[in-house]
């Protein structure tokens, strides 16, 4: 299953942690929601695979600890999103489809 790119208007903006906005439904520690507008992750989706944190040419992403998710206890939060360049680097290399960007949703 990949990220919904109409997540903005399937699901409910339920709060923002590290400055971006969170998407639920968010039910921790199984169900962490939408991570982000322009550049937006999917929590429960993300294994923590790191090519997108290591790749993005102007460091979009950074590490934070999701203890006790099923999936994975690391994901990556798109704490720079404001800065992307609409590359789409991160959407072709995520093995699990994880990510979305979209110019025309801005944080
Ligand atoms: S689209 Fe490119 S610049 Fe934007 S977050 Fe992804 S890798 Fe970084």
């Amino acid at each position: 299953m990949a990220i919904d790119p109409n997540f903005d208007q399937n699901r409910e903006r339920v709060g923002e942690e590290d400055g971006v906005a969170v998407w639920g439904p968010v039910e921790p520690p199984e169900k962490l929601g939408i991570h982000g507008t322009h550049v937006a992750v999917d929590y429960d989706i993300c294994l923590a695979d790191g090519a997108c944190l290591e790749n993005c040419p102007v460091d979009v992403f950074t590490w934070v600890d999701t203890p006790d998710h099923p999936v994975s206890e690391l994901k990556v939060e798109p704490t720079n999103e404001d800065q992307c360049i609409d590359c789409m680097l991160c959407v072709d290399i995520c093995p699990v489809d994880a990510i979305d960007v979209d110019a025309s949703r801005q944080a």
